[in-house]
């Protein structure tokens, strides 16, 4: 039987153990393990064990998994003794939103107050569409989630 995974993906030669990790959790479908490029102290990285590349790939159930595993890392940061007032997590979910790994991660980051970290918006943000706006853009949304979720 070949090994599950992708050969060519790093985080699942992490999951195999083909390749080294600092690893702070596992379970059955998930595991996290250190970022090796820390953006700051203690940057964990939570993934789920089936490779996929984007959120939307995840089976049903799968990214209430994955969120539990990043929940518990954040509790263990926030104990940890670490610089960490708050966490951030964060999913490039795609390459063209920074996506530089094609195997589905969640970061989740100590956060501190002043620590510089920001979001940046694109130009024009801060503008305040009207409802009309918002009602068209969310009646799009709306029809590909199906009546059943339309709220
Ligand atoms: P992203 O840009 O969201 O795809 O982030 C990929 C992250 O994976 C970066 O923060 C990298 O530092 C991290 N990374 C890449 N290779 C490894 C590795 N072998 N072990 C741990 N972290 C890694
Ligand atoms: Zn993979």
């Amino acid at each position: 039987m070949s090994a599950p995974g992708r050969s060519d993906c790093i985080f699942c030669k992490i999951i195999r153990r083909e390749a080294p990790a600092s690893i702070v959790r596992e379970d059955d479908a998930t595991l996290a393990f250190m970022d090796i490029r820390p953006m700051v102290p203690g940057h964990v990285l939570v993934i789920p064990k089936a490779h996929c590349v984007l959120l939307e790939e995840l089976p049903a159930g799968g990214a209430g998994l994955l969120l539990e595993a990043a929940r518990e890392v954040s509790a263990a940061l926030r104990k940890s003794g670490l610089p960490c007032e708050a966490t951030s997590l964060y999913v490039a979910n795609g390459r063209e939103a920074g996506q530089e790994v094609p195997h589905l991660h969640i970061h989740v980051l100590p956060r501190s107050r002043n620590d510089g970290f920001g979001l940046r918006p694109p130009p024009g943000y801060g503008a305040t569409p009207g409802r009309a706006d918002l009602e068209s853009t969310a009646a799009r949304i709306r029809e590909r989630l199906g009546p059943s979720r339309a709220g």
